[in-house]
């Protein structure tokens, strides 16, 4: 044994099947400035250059309370409820980022061999949380407005799954934005099967044509929910923070779970951000800019691609959000592509990862636009699409 190696059977169980994220390999793999990275799902920082951090008062550096600083809070809880969900403060925890909000969603619900139902595709990190919990994950696919609310309704008859995980508004990695119908069928389903929904929102103030409709958990009439949001794509991502919203019956349990999770997220952060977002028509303005600029570089990439792409994928421009999701039309060995697309300083986001079941899935790429700056974008499809030909015998 290499006496770096830790003996098996010393480790938990949970993690025999647990695989590392693809997407942060990638990412540690693409530090380097040269590089055109489609990869990650990162804001793009040039927007931060004029933002004001406030000076964090000494008072800040203090331990705070687990649930967060109730000025956030409150100002999480009033942006939730603008958009329709039944959300008060006093249910509102603040959580170190969303990522923490689906680990303790998984903790509250999941033991191992819990049936786990997810969108195919879906967030890859989110089932990399469920998996280490040791889920029995299924997925549903998605069409251009969502899941299929009598398909759901068939599924949860059989399983019985108490977790429903839906990223509903501009969807990591599909950028599918269910419809207003959609989400208030799925809501009858779950109410009927008292299925937990788990709904992330991270993109929901990432729209380029009209505003998403009301989070499905704004429709349930019994079944508890919980309702994940992020300051990290329209704020900073470094600040690590997001919140947690729930229905009233979870939050002793998910506090508790943040407790021994973390004790509170990062106070300073918590004084940056409360700064940051507690001016409404600001933040109006700052998300107002962001749009423009985001729909822009969304527009180009949809130019690039229709010039590079279109002989060789099939996809459908997003209406808010940060990738474009395509389906190739040939199948190819995508690790292969983004190995010689690393060696030309390009990456991007091989689909697998975001399919709970490897084997059966069409071979798609996701492609990030809000970060790559508007002159290396072209250079950088081309590149990807050249090595694709290249590959599948153009
Ligand atoms: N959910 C989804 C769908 C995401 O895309 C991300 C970030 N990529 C997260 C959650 C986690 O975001 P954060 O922890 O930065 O709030």
């Amino acid at each position: 044994m290499n006496s770096l190696e830790c003996p098996k059977a010393s480790l938990a169980r949970r993690l025999n099947n647990f695989s590392g994220s693809v997407a942060r390999d990638i990412l540690s793999r693409t530090q380097n400035k040269e590089i055109i990275s489609f990869a990650g799902g990162l804001p793009d920082a040039s927007l931060w250059e004029d933002l004001v951090l406030p000076t964090v008062p000494p008072a800040a550096y203090q331990y705070g309370p687990s649930e967060g600083e109730m000025p956030l809070r409150q100002i999480m809880a009033d942006r939730a409820s603008a958009f329709g969900l039944d959300a008060e403060a006093s249910r509102t925890l603040i959580t170190s980022g969303s990522q923490q909000g689906l680990d303790l969603a998984a903790k509250l619900v999941i033991e191992p061999g819990t049936p786990v139902l997810v969108e195919a595709p879906t967030y890859l990190a989110a089932l990399q949380v469920f998996q280490l919990f040791e889920a029995d994950i299924q997925s549903l696919p998605l069409d251009t407005e969502g899941i299929d609310a009598a398909v759901l309704d068939r599924y949860l008859e059989q399983t019985k799954a108490p977790l429903a995980y839906l990223n509903p508004s501009f969807q990591n990695p599909s950028g599918c934005c269910y419809s207003l119908e959609r989400r208030r069928e799925i809501a009858e389903v779950l109410d009927r099967h008292a299925t937990i929904l788990l709904e992330d929102d991270p993109y929901r103030d990432l729209s380029y044509e009209s505003d998403a409709p009301p989070p499905i958990a704004s429709f349930l009439k019994n079944t508890p929910w919980i309702y994940l949001s992020s300051v990290s794509k329209t704020l900073i991502p470094g600040l690590r923070l997001g919140s947690l919203i729930c229905s009233e019956e979870l939050f002793p349990s998910l506090l508790k779970l943040k407790q021994a999770a973390d004790l509170h997220s990062n106070r300073p952060a918590q004084f940056i951000a409360t700064e940051l977002l507690s001016d409404a028509q600001k933040n109006a303005e700052r998300i107002e800019k962001l749009r423009s600029h985001y729909q822009q570089k969304r527009d180009l990439m949809e130019s690039t691609l229709r010039a590079d792409f279109k002989s060789l994928a099939d996809w459908k421009k997003p209406s808010g959000g940060m990738f474009f999701w395509l389906t190739l039309k040939d199948r190819v060995d995508l690790s292969e592509t983004l190995e010689e697309c690393l060696k030309q300083n390009v990456a991007f986001m091989p689909g697998s990862p975001f399919f709970a079941h490897k084997n059966d899935h069409p071979c798609c790429i996701r492609l990030n636009f809000s970060l790559v700056s508007r002159e290396k974008l072209e250079n950088g499809t081309r590149v990807i699409s050249r090595v694709i030909k290249s590959q599948s015998g153009y």
